[in-house]
């Protein structure tokens, strides 16, 4: 039986164990942390359960296809249930709208905000959905590496030329005269960790895939997807470790040996497998040299609050989204100045509005995030006290206020903590961000060498959980065809 370790526990790894178990192989999880789940992850305290990671998922058929890889089904750990609306905005000025994923809705709203951009938004769909349809034959359905086959040919024949590869911002105001939904069209690059001024227009894609296959919730909260693929895993014998801190990979005449473990403990393997950021590969293979991405190549990190509300309210969605004053200023604040934003844009996220299994009877759970520069400092107790200071002045402003006796519990996640809980350079969440094409599309391979192999959002085909299980399916792909005899 050949064995296979995984350096790390998230969702690619875990979508990646359990399709090489179901292929007979012997797989090892080894995860530095707590739990298993890596940024899939939850928290809970006195009755509340928070999601501490993702809260939308998108593409679910991707979720899907990887449980039934290994023989399993998704609908006995998890029944996903479509959100309508998907998000509620809300600008500065005081106007509201619900987006869907229901076209005569969305219809209705692009009338009262803006009824010219009618006609330009259905051309970024269309624009999102040749992207789309261009990306699965291409991009999405196998690495990079590999040298292209005739499906591959076929569709860049397709490629839409104009606008597909100039800049998002850009293209998306010539398509859109009304400022809030030029607004809200930019937002869509900060689910990949980037900036709206600085990616390719190619991730126009990302707001099709939200419209055209709706978003997502798992009852219970998003970490039972987690806990069923760990279900599944063991019934295939995969062995999961979590505290194993990876710290080398042996070599011997160019192949792999084993891992090596912080406490010195070794385990062998044919194949090893990178789950953590891509950056840090070259340290674990014991080369000099820069270890990670440097703080102006980072992907954006987050500031979070997690609260347990006392009692039942405010009347909130399931995502709202409280956009900031001026989102250029912002941006400008978070990649080219560093630092937290004056005036953040907020997600809040309120399951329990539609999930009471979270809460202890009464009350409610809210995760609230800003964007937060990837960098590991200063984030000291007056740092992290003034970004919470303006994170709640933009929902007061907006019309969310809470007073501190409605907060039964609170936790306050900055980017310094998700840097050690995920061993992420300076929190940053999706790896590298998208500016430019390369960055965009050329991402670290998954395959980097005899027995040596990435699956991990930091490399192709990208972050966000349906691109790492899309990650893990090319992965096992191209395990089967150079590790397999
Ligand atoms: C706050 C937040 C909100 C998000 N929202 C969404 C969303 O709504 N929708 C969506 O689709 N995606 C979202 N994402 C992104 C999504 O969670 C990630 O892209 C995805 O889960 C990453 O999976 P991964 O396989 O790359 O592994 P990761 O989750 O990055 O896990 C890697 C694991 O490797 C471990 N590790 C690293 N180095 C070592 C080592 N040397 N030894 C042992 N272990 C090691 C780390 O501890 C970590 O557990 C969000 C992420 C965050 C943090």
């Amino acid at each position: 039986m050949k064995t296979l370790v995984i350096i790390g526990s998230g969702l690619g790894a875990l979508g990646l164990a359990v399709r090489m178990a179901a292929m007979r192989w012997r797989v090892t999880v080894c995860e530095q942390g707590p739990s298993l789940g890596g940024k899939l992850n939850r928290w809970q305290q006195d009755g509340y359960t928070f999601d501490t990671g993702p809260s939308l998922i998108t593409m679910p058929w991707v979720f899907d296809e990887t449980f039934a890889a290994a023989g399993a089904r998704l609908g006995e750990f998890v029944q996903f249930q479509r959100l309508e609306p998907i998000a509620h905005y809300v600008y500065p000025d005081g106007i509201r709208l619900d987006w869907s994923s229901r076209l005569p809705v969305m219809l209705d709203t692009l009338k009262r905000i803006e009824p010219r951009d009618v006609d330009g938004f259905m051309r970024l769909l269309q624009l999102g959905a040749r992207l789309y349809e261009l990306s699965q034959e291409t991009f999405l359905r196998r690495a990079a590496s590999e040298p292209p086959d005739g499906r591959t040919f076929k569709a860049l024949r397709h490629l839409p030329l104009r606008y597909g590869w100039g800049n998002y911002d850009k293209t998306v105001r010539a398509h859109l005269r009304s400022p809030h939904l030029i607004q809200l069209f930019n937002r869509y690059p900060t689910y990949v960790g980037s900036s709206p001024y600085g990616c390719p227009a190619t991730l126009l894609v990302i707001p099709y895939i939200e419209f055209a296959f709706g978003g997502h919730y798992a009852p219970g909260g998003l970490y039972r997807i987690a806990e069923g693929l760990v279900q599944v895993g063991r019934g295939l014998g995969v062995e999961y470790r979590t505290g194993a801190s990876v710290e080398g990979i042996e070599r011997e005449r160019g192949a792999v040996r084993a891992v090596r473990l912080s406490g010195g403990e070794r385990i062998d393997c044919d194949v090893a497998c990178m789950n953590g950021d891509a950056s840090h590969l070259e340290r674990l293979l014991g080369h000099a040299g820069p270890s990670e991405a440097s703080p102006e190549e980072r992907s954006l990190s987050g500031f979070l609050l997690l609260r347990g509300l006392r009692r039942d309210g405010p009347e909130l969605a399931h995502h709202t989204v409280y956009f900031s004053q001026n989102y250029e200023r912002e941006f400008t604040q978070l990649f080219a100045e560093r630092r937290f934003p004056e005036d953040p844009t907020v997600y809040v996220n309120a399951p329990s509005r539609s999930d009471r299994s979270l809460v202890p009877g009464r009350g409610e759970t809210l995760f609230v995030m800003a964007n937060a520069a990837a960098d590991a400092g200063p984030w000291d107790k007056s740092h992290t006290a003034l970004a919470r200071e303006r994170v709640l002045a933009r929902l007061a402003a907006s019309g969310l206020a809470l007073s501190d006796d409605d907060i039964a519990i609170e936790q306050v996640w900055t980017p310094r903590t998700m840097a050690a809980r995920y061993a992420m350079p300076g929190g940053s969440i999706y790896g590298k961000h998208s500016h430019g094409f390369r960055r965009a599309f050329l991402r670290p391979g998954n395959r980097q060498g005899r027995g040596l192999y990435l699956v991990s959002g930091s490399g192709h085909p990208g972050g966000g959980t349906p691109m790492v299980l899309t990650s893990a399916k090319i992965t096992s792909e191209l395990i089967a065809k150079y590790e397999h005899a």
